[in-house]
């Protein structure tokens, strides 16, 4: 019999008699971590507020500009904890993204992003007017005198105006008018934008100077976000791919303009990873390798294979039909928690339209035994479908259901009815679905009109 580590890509079969290896999360997300998770982050608020409240007495908040200050300690500190579980939630911190996934994480770094923005606003201009008041100045000439004869102050003003240069590229009207790329490089600064206020804050902030022990704490607390980032961001995925030495062995088309991409790897064998999880993957070629793009793996590895499948839809997207066997790929992941875990009841329905069927194929090739699937595709054309006999057979093999909704979406409706016609029993199951957004958004008024409880419907957004 021939090992699989002999197969090359061709002649090897991504179906399901060529049975992957299962391969547990190394961190099996708990129900009980999103409260947890919240609860922490709730005490380092309150610390943070008692913190400020120890600068508090009646006399000074009655002396000249007294309120300003009071209100520019108490907006800057609340502010810099912002900032610390923004950065936190989207350091990919390995638990965080397995609980709750990195489109959820991302979404309550943007909710958080304005309040935490306004405060340090409200922080810089309150601060400015209560020692003008304080000092008897003008507003310019205390600025002036901030930046010019405090310890670390203009550091500060250069990392506010990264901070706001963020803020500014991160509204909605703006970034839509922006490539990725950009706004991602912009961003890119934000973290050079921490460095740079954090110093001001302890050596300016009067609940830090005397106070050896709660500038040590707040040191700690900065200094950890700060290694975390480092560690998970840059030392963790140079150190994996230095052992996965990735490299791509095949490019081919699957469906119009869709390729599936096949990389050779070492020690995949080894690689914690379940269905439906994607990487951040960046191919070393002219064109590619200065950004990553998400894509979900379209299949379970095959050590030492393993598969994702691209829709060329945008410049990047389209240059990866360019591949050449033997580009080495650099992957950051794998990350998500649109996994079986999240899954409530025994049996699954799976819905997929356009490239989201990536993830949906290996979330289904990684089912546990004895769930049973309703799979249904939603496409214009037939042959729009990327790997439709792979997922029959796998369908197949688990004795399950495969439909296909085929047309344009004014000429055949999939609504309540279809729905309930094909997967009568939706209303029970736990509902997977991959698309685009506005699909996705449509297909989730549909479920909740039909009763689908929100903690069984599990989707994966293809935009943060
Ligand atoms: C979790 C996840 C899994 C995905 N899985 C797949 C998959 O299996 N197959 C597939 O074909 N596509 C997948 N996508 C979508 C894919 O990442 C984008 O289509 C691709 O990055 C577009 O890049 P572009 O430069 O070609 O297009 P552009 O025209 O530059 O961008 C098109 C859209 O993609 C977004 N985008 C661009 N670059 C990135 C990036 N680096 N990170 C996040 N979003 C970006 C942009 O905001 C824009 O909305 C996935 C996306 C996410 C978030």
């Amino acid at each position: 019999m021939t090992s699989l580590r002999h197969r090359t890509p061709e002649t090897l079969n991504w179906g399901p008699e060529s049975a992957a290896l299962r391969r547990p999360l190394r961190t099996v997300p708990s129900r009980h971590f999103t409260s947890l998770a919240l609860t922490l982050a709730g005490i380092g608020l309150g610390a943070v507020v008692a913190i400020t409240f120890t600068t508090f007495s009646w006399s000074g908040l009655h002396a000249a500009g007294g309120w300003w200050l009071y209100i520019g300690r108490l907006s800057g500190m609340i502010g810099a904890y912002g900032l610390l579980m923004m950065t936190v939630l989207i350091a990919r911190v390995p638990v965080l993204e397995k609980s709750l996934g990195q489109d959820h994480l991302v979404r309550w770094h943007r909710v958080i992003a304005p309040y935490t923005y306004w405060l340090l606003f409200v922080h810089v201009i309150t601060l400015i007017v209560g020692y003008a008041q304080m000092q008897n100045t003008g507003l310019i000439s205390q600025t002036i005198n901030f930046i010019f004869h405090y310890p670390d102050m203009l550091a500060a003003f250069i990392g506010f105006g990264l901070l706001t240069m963020a803020a500014a590229t991160s509204i909605r009207q703006a970034r839509r008018k922006m490539k990725y790329e950009t706004w991602w490089s912009i961003h890119l600064y934000t973290y050079l934008g921490l460095a740079l206020v954090f110093f001001h804050e302890i050596r300016t902030g009067v609940m830090f100077i005397g106070h050896p022990l709660t500038t040590a704490a707040w040191e700690v607390a900065w200094a950890g976000v700060g290694a975390l980032v480092l560690i998970i961001r840059i030392g963790q995925p140079i150190w994996r791919n230095i052992r996965w030495q990735l490299k791509v062995t095949s490019v081919t088309e699957v469906a119009p303009k869709t390729f599936a991409i096949v990389v050779e790897g070492r020690h995949l064998q080894r690689m914690a990873l379940s269905g439906g999880q994607f990487f951040q993957w960046r191919f070393m070629t002219k064109g590619l390798w200065t950004h990553s793009h998400p894509y979900s793996i379209s299949a379970m590895p095959r050590p030492p294979y393993m598969r994702l499948t691209v829709k060329s839809l945008g410049d990047q997207s389209s240059l990866v039909a360019t591949l050449r066997p033997g580009t080495r790929v650099f992957a950051e992941g794998p990350y998500g928690a649109f996994t079986h875990h999240k899954s409530e009841t025994k049996q699954v329905v799976m819905i997929a339209a356009g490239i989201g069927i990536t993830p949906l194929r290996s979330l289904l090739e990684d089912l546990p035994h004895g769930v049973a699937v309703n799979f249904i595709m939603r496409a214009n054309a037939v042959d729009e479908i990327a790997h439709r006999d792979e997922i029959r057979d796998f369908v197949a093999a688990r004795a399950g259901s495969y439909t296909e909704v085929i047309g344009l979406p004014n000429e055949v409706p999939f609504d309540g009815t279809v729905l309930t016609s094909i997967a009568p029993a939706i209303s029970t199951s736990d509902v997977f679905m991959c698309g685009p957004d506005g699909f996705m958004n449509y297909v989730q008024g549909v479920l909740t009109s039909l009763n689908v409880p929100v903690s069984q419907i599990h989707y994966e957004r293809f935009t943060f």
